[in-house]
């Protein structure tokens, strides 16, 4: 099994350069995540929304793991009561923030989930991606597939995802950029970023899909999706 590389960056996050924060590390992405990834930044796959679907129900899922969990161990749900999905527009910015008050993931697990280990559905879409080249076909495969949270690149140059586990006592902030090798891993310190417990996705998005901050667009997307969702999902926009 390969897990990847891992190193210390040399540039390491040096955004408030008052305070002394513990460095970023940089990791590979696995090769397969690595091919996935560069396909779906470069696709012209014109079904972009699909990236709502998939982050929604990877939030449906986490707070779906810690509910469970919760049946056997109530004081995982000491930190944050309510279970739900919050999605934040800011259009002047290009900005989307998805916070999920569900199971978070370690360190460990961020490293492991996002970039270092492909899902087995990863070689699945890789292969008919292959074989509809071979073919000469050009099936939505993307869609057909659901690419999971990659498929945040479809929209996104940048991708922050800030995460909290009732494991840890500590919140991870995982950061990864469209058309790189690599992503980074430090611990979150702005108290401002610091959630309970769960998860956090801020989305910057390229400049020809700003037009998904717009508040309208995200709730009508929100509202297909929504009935599949056992979780309220609130959104609301930055005043502007
Ligand atoms: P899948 O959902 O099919 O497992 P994804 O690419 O969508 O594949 O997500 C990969 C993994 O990352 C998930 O299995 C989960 O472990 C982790 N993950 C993604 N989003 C979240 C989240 N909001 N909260 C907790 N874990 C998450
Ligand atoms: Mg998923």
């Amino acid at each position: 099994l390969f897990l990847g590389s891992r190193y210390e960056s040399t540039a390491a996050a040096s955004d408030s350069a008052n305070l002394p924060q513990p460095p970023a590390e940089k990791y590979e992405y696995q090769a397969e995540v690595s091919r996935l990834m560069d396909l779906i930044v470069n696709s012209l796959y014109s079904n972009k929304e699909v990236f709502l679907r998939e982050l929604i129900s990877n939030a449906s899922d986490a707070l779906d793991k810690l509910r469970y969990l919760s049946v056997t161990d109530p004081q995982l749900l000491k930190d944050a009561v309510d279970l739900n999905i919050r999605i934040q527009t800011d259009k002047d910015n290009g900005i989307i923030t998805i916070t999920d008050s569900g199971i978070g993931m370690t360190r460990q697990e961020l490293v492991d989930c996002l970039g270092t280990i492909a899902q087995s559905g990863t070689a699945k879409f890789l292969k008919a991606v292959k074989e509809s080249k071979d073919a000469g076909t050009d099936n939505n495969l993307i869609g057909q597939f659901g690419v999971g949270f990659y498929s945040a690149f479809l929209v996104s140059d940048k991708v922050v995802v800030s995460t909290k586990s009732p494991k840890s006592d500590r919140q991870y902030v995982w950061e990864g950029e469209a058309n790189a090798s690599s992503f980074t891993i430090r611990e979150e310190t702005n108290p401002e970023n610091l959630i309970p417990r769960g998860t956090r996705l801020t989305l910057y998005l390229k400049h020809d899909e700003k037009g998904f901050a717009h508040p309208e667009r995200i709730q009508k997307l929100v509202k297909n999706y929504s009935q599949f969702v056992s979780f309220p999902i609130y959104t609301w926009q930055e005043k502007g």
